[in-house]
């Protein structure tokens, strides 16, 4: 952590921890050492367990449940951080879900039903944060979600959150350009393949783990705090220019055919 990156005096919403494997908790805790407040959510009644100890230690003053398909816990969120805040900084949206059968099938073969809760769960939904953020991001914000380079290749086994992640991405770059003039900045961090829960959804996982530290010019596998570190300066002043972008955390893994 470099002592120019100082988010201290900052507050901001983390969507998307479910344990400290997640990728929301990675930047949730580079968040807060850089002195960030935080406002934390779980996604229901199971993950709380797992997910309230890690918000207290990040110190977090608001821990709420948020199902983002649940419009009344999504505007109670936003009433309590409108109520203890009254303002918001930035927002980071690390949340995505596909029925398994429709995740492990062909695309071709995927149900209504499945792809259409994809896109809500995992790309809409980014839209209606938006959305219930931009009145509070009175000064400006920035707003960040998560995507993967499936979106724009073709990538063995992840299926509908493919063209789900290219919606999303798509989606990032209509409402920087949206919300722009407000000062409020969009961008979606692409990492490298990382073993957390979610992508343990994703058949032969492992094996997807194994050829990407093989193809990756770096040679060596990204972690939590490199996703964090991105995060971090993305939420940041230091890039108080830059919207509208996905960024890369791959060790190289986009360049190599
Ligand atoms: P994770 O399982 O730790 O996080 C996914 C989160 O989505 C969980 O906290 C889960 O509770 C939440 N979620 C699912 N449905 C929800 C709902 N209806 N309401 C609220 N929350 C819900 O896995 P992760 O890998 O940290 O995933 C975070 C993001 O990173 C996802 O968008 C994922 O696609 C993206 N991503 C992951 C990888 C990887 O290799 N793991 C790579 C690139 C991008």
């Amino acid at each position: 952590m470099t002592a120019l990156l100082d988010l201290a005096g900052k507050k901001g919403l983390v969507l998307g921890i479910a344990n400290e494997h997640s990728i929301a908790y990675g930047c949730a805790r580079v968040f807060h050492q850089a002195g960030a407040e935080l406002a934390v959510t779980y996604a229901n009644d199971k993950a709380e367990p797992y997910v309230r100890p890690l918000a207290e230690q990040l110190n977090a003053p608001i821990i709420m449940p948020c199902d983002v398909r649940d419009d009344t816990q999504m505007t109670a969120l936003f009433k309590v951080i409108q109520k203890e805040w009254g303002t918001l900084d930035f927002l980071l949206h690390a949340i995505a879900f596909a029925p398994k059968a429709d995740l492990q099938g062909r695309v071709t073969d995927c149900s209504k039903e499945g792809f259409l809760e994809a896109m809500d769960i995992s790309c809409h939904s980014f839209i209606r944060l938006a959305k219930l953020a931009e009145p509070l991001m009175k000064n400006g914000g920035s707003l960040l979600t998560l995507t993967y380079i499936g979106s724009a290749e073709v990538v063995k086994h992840y299926g509908l959150m493919g063209p789900v992640k290219a919606a999303l991405e798509s989606s990032v770059r209509y409402l920087a350009a949206e919300l722009g003039a407000k000062n409020i900045r969009v961008n979606a961090i692409s990492p490298g393949a990382i073993k957390t829960r979610a992508g343990s959804g994703i058949a032969d996982f492992d094996g997807l783990l194994k050829s990407t530290a093989v193809k990756m010019p770096l040679r060596r596998m990204i972690d939590l705090d490199d996703i964090g570190n991105m995060a971090a300066f993305l939420v940041s002043d230091l890039s108080k220019n830059i919207t509208g972008g996905v960024h890369m955390v791959d060790g190289g893994y986009e360049i190599i055919d």
